[in-house]
């Protein structure tokens, strides 16, 4: 039952903390009022700050620290040594990039601005420029709404949670609320620090493919991991540290599996969604009774994931997305990352493991075009500068590691793009680019029975950052024409099923209402997931440096719709005649 465990040792950036675990049907959205009404006062002041450019998206990035995702932990035991012979041996001076001191599991709480890690006192810096002293701002609400006078900013840092959380130590003993965020700010401090601990991440080692015998549980993630033969995961944080890892693959694979805990009976797949799904299971398993193996991949069609507007999941190594191919032995999978903020490999040459993103702290300085071009003494200045505050648009992550295969596809796609075929099982390719724009080069082959799409918290309901209406007003960005305006349709067309996550409720309904709203989109779709928490969301807490109150989880919820489709309605009525 044990399998191998995969030698690589990988820690994935992360920021931090779990918490209560929101379990509440969208459709009754009971979020926490009080953490809704920060969000929007958050937003609110931001807008009010400095127009646009502050407008987060709220969506969690992966890559704001400085962690690189495709940096390698030196592995304390030897696995599979033979395969290790094989690796190119490292310069000595590669070590990662976090040399801090080792930390022990009782001595993990740091005040940020006292952290033995440098990213980590960045962040705290970070947050030190950004966000607004609660009580300070609640008074100004009250008292000047009107006025231009700002409330301070954050420069005490709670004794508890070691987050700058006050202007002043008098304002932090007078604000009775922070008790509410306390606990998981004070854990995802710990967090941060565990993952530069130097303890062996055990979490982030992952098992081999799995016996065709044995049976995959989509039930949660204890029990999906307990199937797949992952470490067991034996802390809270460990369970924070993973999920938030492998949330993008498994998300993905638990909706699509023939095992999914999407169902009729528990109302989250319609009739119309079990028979689209119903068409991918075909595909994507073998006859009922036959063995699911390699080599049953012969003669199947490949299974093309659209992954659409992607940014930190274009940049996961793929030994975490080859995750997702394992739970499906029989199906070759092409991953497609599109969009303008896709992750593309860096130059070829360079194999040291570059740090963050151009800092952005004067918002989106760092033209995409600009990275590949980076030298390595760029980058070496770039490995020292620690911290991208996760405030501004997400910028576009840090080129991604240049695999043997990786070549450019340039050519065949017209778009800067790159395609890896990773494993037998597993072809990836990214392009940055719009998706309308390269539409025009799959609209034909198109599939409901081979092809998907995926959209991880797309932003449907949140204003464009480009596109006005005629009052000046800002569009949403699902009815903007720069953004997802023509694409919606575009995936309707298809008939494929198009899946969305969100990461809180009240973001999963703020996409859901704008459906209803969008130009050629309203009254297009049939629900195929009806919208709802995701089993495989990540489990910590991504919180805002803008204001730490305001924390969200990626993959939080997720839905799924596909293009109207009378034919196949009047079909099946015709075939239920006969039925
Ligand atoms: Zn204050
Ligand atoms: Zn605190």
């Amino acid at each position: 039952m044990i399998k191998k465990p995969n030698a690589r040792l990988h820690v994935y950036d992360l920021l931090a903390v779990d918490g209560g675990r929101p379990s509440i049907h969208i459709v009754q959205v009971q979020q926490s009022a009080h953490v809704q009404t920060v969000e929007f006062a958050a937003t609110k002041f931001m807008i009010s700050r400095s127009s646009s450019r502050l407008l987060a998206t709220l969506r969690p990035c992966l890559k704001q620290c400085s962690y690189s995702p495709y940096q390698r932990y030196p592995s304390p035991v030897p696995v599979r040594p033979i395969f290790s012979l094989f690796q190119k041996s490292k310069p000595a001076d590669r070590k990662p990039q976090e040399t801090g001191p080792q930390l022990t599991q009782d001595n993990l709480f740091h005040p940020f601005s006292k952290s033995p890690f440098p990213p980590v006192r960045a962040r705290g810096e970070a947050v030190k420029t950004l966000a607004p002293c609660p009580v300070c701002a609640a008074s100004h609400n009250h008292v000047h709404a009107h006025t231009q006078s700002q409330p301070k900013l954050v420069r005490f840092e709670c004794p508890h949670c070691g987050w700058p959380s006050h202007c002043s130590e008098e304002h932090w003993k007078e604000d009775t609320e922070h008790e509410k965020y306390c606990r998981r700010l004070r854990e995802a401090n710990e967090d941060e620090h565990d993952l530069r601990s130097g303890r062996r991440l055990r979490e982030f080692e992952l098992p081999g493919t799995q016996g065709y015998e044995e049976a995959i549980s989509f039930a949660n993630w204890d029990v999906f991991w307990y199937t797949r033969g992952f470490p067991s995961m034996d802390t809270e944080r460990s369970r924070r540290h993973a999920s938030k890892l492998l949330t993008y693959p498994i998300t993905i694979g638990g909706a699509l599996h023939q095992h999914s805990g999407l169902t009729t009976s528990n109302q989250r797949l319609t009739p119309e969604g079990s028979r689209s799904l119903a068409a991918l299971r075909s595909t994507l398993h073998v006859e009922p009774g036959a063995p699911e193996t390699e080599e049953a991949t012969t003669g199947k069609p490949q299974v093309r994931i659209f992954i659409l507007g992607a940014r930190a999941e274009s940049s996961l190594p793929p030994h975490v997305w080859e995750q997702l191919c394992m739970l499906f032995p029989s199906t070759h999978f092409h991953l497609f990352f599109i969009g303008p903020q896709v992750s593309l490999p860096k130059p070829p040459g360079t194999t040291t493991a570059s740090s963050a993103s151009s800092p952005s702290t004067t918002a989106n300085t760092n033209t995409p075009e600009s990275q590949p071009q980076q030298t390595s003494t760029e980058v070496k200045e770039q490995e020292k500068r620690t911290y991208v505050p996760n405030v501004y648009q997400p910028p576009t992550p840090a080129p991604i590691e240049r695999h043997k295969r990786t070549r450019s596809s340039i050519e065949r796609y017209g778009v800067p793009a790159y395609t890896v075929p990773y494993t037998p099982q597993l072809t990836i390719t990214g392009m940055q680019a719009n998706y309308a724009d390269v539409h025009a080069q799959f609209q034909h082959t198109l599939d409901p029975y081979s092809d998907l799409f995926f959209l991880f918290s797309p932003g449907f309901g949140f204003p464009s950052l480009e596109s006005t209406d005629e009052n000046g007003e800002s569009l949403l960005q699902i009815a903007s024409p720069t953004e997802w305006g023509p694409v919606v349709p575009m995936l309707l067309a298809s008939k494929c099923t198009v899946f969305v996550t969100g990461f809180s409720p009240a973001d999963v309904e703020r996409d859901v209402r704008s459906l209803s709203t969008a130009p050629n989109v309203a009254g297009e779709f049939e629900w195929v997931i009806t919208p709802g928490p995701n089993t495989f969301g990540s489990e910590k807490w991504e919180i805002a440096d803008f204001d730490p109150r305001v924390m969200v989880k990626t993959n939080w919820g997720i839905w799924a719709i596909r293009g109207k489709s009378r034919d196949i309605q009047e079909k099946s009525k015709i075939f239920s005649l006969f039925g």
